[in-house]
């Protein structure tokens, strides 16, 4: 597939001010003096950001929900349920959302696994899910839904970095599972109290990923 690259949101591709359409160019903005895109006219500031991605993995006796894709990126690999957080809206409600939206399921998040971050791509949160009711559908996204247990994933047929990085850790998890906690009231001071640990390896080189705030090393055989 050939990419227009004047259809990529990016600091070189934008032109122009989305407030009011006046023209953009690029200034030194306190107080890193960073080159950021400014209006010419009105002086906002075009902070282009990561988007966030909110995501569960279902779990039901032990094995996984995953979803074959019929869309790219990653035609006809394997993920979780997860998609784009709307504007105005938390990373939970839209975890829960889009698991209902590409699954049929309604789910309970039961604790956050991870938060995976890499240079260039969105932000995405996983968490664990416990499904309360619905009735398995596919949408227009994947065309197959199955339980897998763990032995039964297939590595080399995974979508994304992320998708690679949050089974492995949903296998090595817990087998017990998380306590069942509010995940707003136990995520923040988990992921926190790991990020002092592991800062220098949010700060990883060029090339490199790091597998989120818990600062997972990354294996051989990828
Ligand atoms: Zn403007």
């Amino acid at each position: 597939m050939s990419i227009d690259h004047h259809r990529v949101l990016a600091p070189h591709t934008i032109r122009f001010c989305p407030l009011c359409g006046a023209p953009l160019a690029p200034e030194p903005v306190p107080p890193d003096h960073r080159e950021q895109q400014v209006c010419t006219r009105c002086r906002f500031i075009f902070f282009l950001n990561p988007k966030v991605v909110a995501a569960t993995i279902p779990e039901r006796d032990g094995a996984v929900l995953l979803t074959r894709r019929t869309i790219n990126p990653g035609r006809g690999l394997w993920t979780f349920p997860g998609g784009f957080v709307d504007f105005g809206e938390s990373a939970t409600d839209a975890a829960v959302r889009e698991t209902f939206e590409e699954t049929g399921l309604r789910v309970d998040l039961t604790g956050l696994l991870n938060v995976y971050t890499y240079p260039g791509a969105p932000v995405i949160i996983v968490y664990r899910a416990q499904v309360l009711g619905g009735t398995l559908t596919p949408c227009a996204e994947n065309d197959a839904l199955e339980w897998v247990a763990a032995p039964a994933i297939p590595w080399d047929r995974l979508a994304f970095p992320s998708t690679r990085e949050a089974l492995r850790e949903w296998v090595a998890r817990d087998p017990v599972g998380p306590a069942r906690l509010p995940v707003h009231a136990r995520g923040p001071a988990r992921v926190g109290g790991r990020a002092r640990r592991d800062a220098g390896r949010l700060s990883a080189g060029p090339g490199e990923y790091t597998s989120g705030l818990r600062g997972f090393p990354p294996r051989g055989g990828r």
